[in-house]
């Protein structure tokens, strides 16, 4: 009987401590204008994740990341988010999804996790 390796070898997605530790990064290095509440779990199965802006309690980004996805592709969707974060302003106003703006932020988000070597 061959082994079923679907179930002993689960692809595991990014460890709790490791996306603690990246989000700390984060927070220091590339501070959104609100604070972000980050998310995991699932979601609509066409996409890895999305951010919003959230009113209650408070003003807040929330990052929804989906679950099921290996490392690399969860840490990808997790910068690629926080950069949409980091783009948006405090007065709430939404810019060109995946513009300039974005992009540079993108950039700067890539950077601060390089350094910290996560
Ligand atoms: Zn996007």
């Amino acid at each position: 009987m061959q082994k079923d390796r679907t179930k002993t070898k689960k692809e595991e997605g990014l460890s709790a401590k490791k996306l603690r530790k990246t989000l700390s990064v984060l927070r220091v290095s590339c501070p959104p204008a609100l604070p972000v509440k980050v998310r995991r779990g699932k979601i609509s199965s066409e996409i890895y994740g999305d951010s919003s802006i959230g009113e209650k309690p408070t003003a807040h980004f929330l990052i929804r990341i989906a679950t099921g996805m290996d490392e690399n592709t969860t840490l990808e969707t997790l910068l690629h988010e926080w950069a949409h974060c980091l783009s948006w302003t405090a007065s709430h106003q939404r810019i060109k999804e995946h513009g300039p703006e974005w992009g540079i932020a993108y950039a700067r988000v890539y950077r601060c996790i390089v350094d910290e070597e996560l």
